[in-house]
């Protein structure tokens, strides 16, 4: 008996639901990717996910084949047409997948699990949406009480391993696409290039990240999770976690038993264990509010007095805003396909309240460039810190990019990786070089204007104009 088992978020051969029951339940199984970018509403990928994605099917078409002797078939094209095809030419019985969340994949997959023979499994969440209510029967819309219900409510399944099994491929030599042929690297190679010295991406390389984070950044996570200038500060699991290379049941089950094991390191792995919980709760609000990505959640901001300077964008887009914390961000997420936590916060603070930016244009550029740009944590994230989301932060809290700076990068070495010309500044002008007295700036080799831009706004200028732009709209 053949099967077809589909691959999508789920990019793994470990914990992976949709493979071990097409494995144990049927003699050949043809495994498939669908690039597919043309069904109804489907968010094409942004250029940075796109070469993960392409490390990532190469990472996997190895494993497939190492120990299940599988060809993963790749195909281009509407997902229910080339479904179709394959349940035709391999008389497949059955099609095994696991569910995606994002609204397009969903209202999809409610088109295929209705025309054919499908069984799908739950592989990318701890809790589906949906799955946890509060006590008049809706979704939560706060993160505290969701998590809460979370930990009180749930019985969470161990991982599961890959099973032992030799020899399912299918024997039909069903056709594939070269996987050069799905066009995902960039034609500039060297964008692309770069990127290897950042990361290694395949699902081995997440488990050892995982590993490497419990030996040297767990223990102080809660401390140094916000610290920009520490490198072992957090996991950067997010884009192995969006792809699929590693799950959060995985990562879930490791945290605890090292917890246990180690007990200095449970404060840590509570914290973390915390944030992973944010991922859920962002697709808690994309799962019961399908417009996240594009529509204020809190409708008063529809009436926000937006600026949006195409300028002042693009300055911001390539980390020329003279604000030093913010182009360092900005610089490292399109050197690296990364930006830390805390840089997020502040570079899409500076966007949308500085800058008076909707925070469309900040998600939209991050989608491009990131490597784990994930349409649940992008969208509910910005919304957050416009201040449009659900528990956001206030749009009033306005960070200064100075303190930011000074508080969260305080020895100075993130900022000067990623904005080299500042690298002789002492830590006291870092942030704010332009109140440097001049034989200071001019000793460390940085001329405004010239080699470092001027700010491109006054923050406090910014801030007052920001407030008034938000009693306006709450007037409205
Ligand atoms: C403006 C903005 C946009 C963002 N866009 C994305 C995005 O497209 N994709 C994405 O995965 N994350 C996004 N985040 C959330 C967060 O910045 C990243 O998940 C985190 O920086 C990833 O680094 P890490 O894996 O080292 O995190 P760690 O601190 O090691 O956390 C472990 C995991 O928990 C989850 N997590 C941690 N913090 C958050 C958070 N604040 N919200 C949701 N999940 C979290 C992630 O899956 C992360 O991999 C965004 C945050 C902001 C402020």
């Amino acid at each position: 008996m053949h099967s077809i088992l589909w691959f999508r978020q789920d990019l793994r051969v470990n914990d992976n639901p949709a493979l071990n029951a097409a494995i144990e339940n049927s003699n050949q199984v043809v495994a498939v990717y669908i690039l597919d970018e043309q069904s109804k509403n489907h968010r094409q990928l942004g250029g940075a996910s796109k070469v993960w994605l392409h490390y990532t099917l190469a990472d996997l078409q190895k494993s497939l084949k190492e120990k299940y002797q599988i060809n993963l078939v790749l195909k281009i094209g509407k997902s229910v047409e080339v479904i179709g095809k394959l349940f035709a030419e391999t008389r497949a019985e059955k099609l095994y997948f696991n569910r995606c969340y994002e609204p397009y994949f969903a209202a999809n997959d409610a088109i295929i699990n209705k025309k054919f023979n499908t069984e799908t499994f739950n592989a990318s969440l701890l809790v589906e949406p949906n799955e946890v209510k509060n006590g008049s029967g809706e979704y939560f819309k706060v993160y505290t009480a969701f998590y809460k219900k979370c930990l009180s409510s749930q019985k969470l399944r161990s991982p599961l391993k890959a099973p032992n099994q030799q020899d399912k491929g299918s024997k039909l030599g069903v056709s594939s696409l070269k996987l050069e042929e799905l066009k995902l690297l960039p034609t500039k190679p060297d964008w692309a290039a770069k990127f290897k010295k950042y990361w290694v991406i395949s699902e081995n390389a997440a488990h050892e990240n995982l590993e490497k984070f419990f030996h040297n950044g767990m223990k102080n996570y809660s401390d140094n999770r916000n610290f920009a200038d520490n490198e072992n500060g957090t996991s950067k699991l997010s884009p192995y976690l969006h792809f699929g290379q590693i799950s959060p049941h995985q990562i879930l089950s490791a945290t605890q038993f090292f917890s246990q094991v180690k007990p200095d390191l449970e404060k840590g792995g509570e914290k973390f264990i915390n944030e992973i919980y944010w991922r859920e709760f962002s697709y808690n609000l994309l799962g019961n509010f399908n417009d996240l990505p594009k529509k204020n959640f809190r409708p008063e901001f529809n009436n926000f007095p937006w600026d949006n300077n195409s300028e002042l964008l693009h300055k911001w887009k390539w980390g020329k805003t003279g604000f030093p914390i913010v182009d360092a961000g900005m610089r490292e997420l399109y050197e690296t396909g990364y930006m830390h936590n805390r840089v997020r916060m502040i570079v899409g603070s500076f966007l949308t309240k500085n800058l008076l930016t909707h925070w469309k244009n900040g998600e939209e550029w991050f989608w491009d460039n990131l490597f784990d740009a994930d349409l649940a944590n992008n969208s509910a994230s910005w919304q957050w810190v416009a201040g449009s989301g659900a528990d956001a932060a206030p749009y009033f809290r306005i960070f200064n990019p100075v303190i930011q700076g000074k508080k969260f990068d305080p020895s100075g070495r993130y900022t000067k990786k990623w904005c080299p010309e500042l690298k002789d500044l002492p830590i006291e002008y870092l942030h704010n070089p332009w109140e440097s007295p001049e034989l200071v700036i001019r000793a460390a080799g940085v001329e405004l204007g010239k080699n470092y831009p001027k700010p491109i706004v006054t923050h406090e200028k910014g801030r007052e104009i920001a407030l008034k732009a938000y009693a306006l709209m709450r007037k409205n």
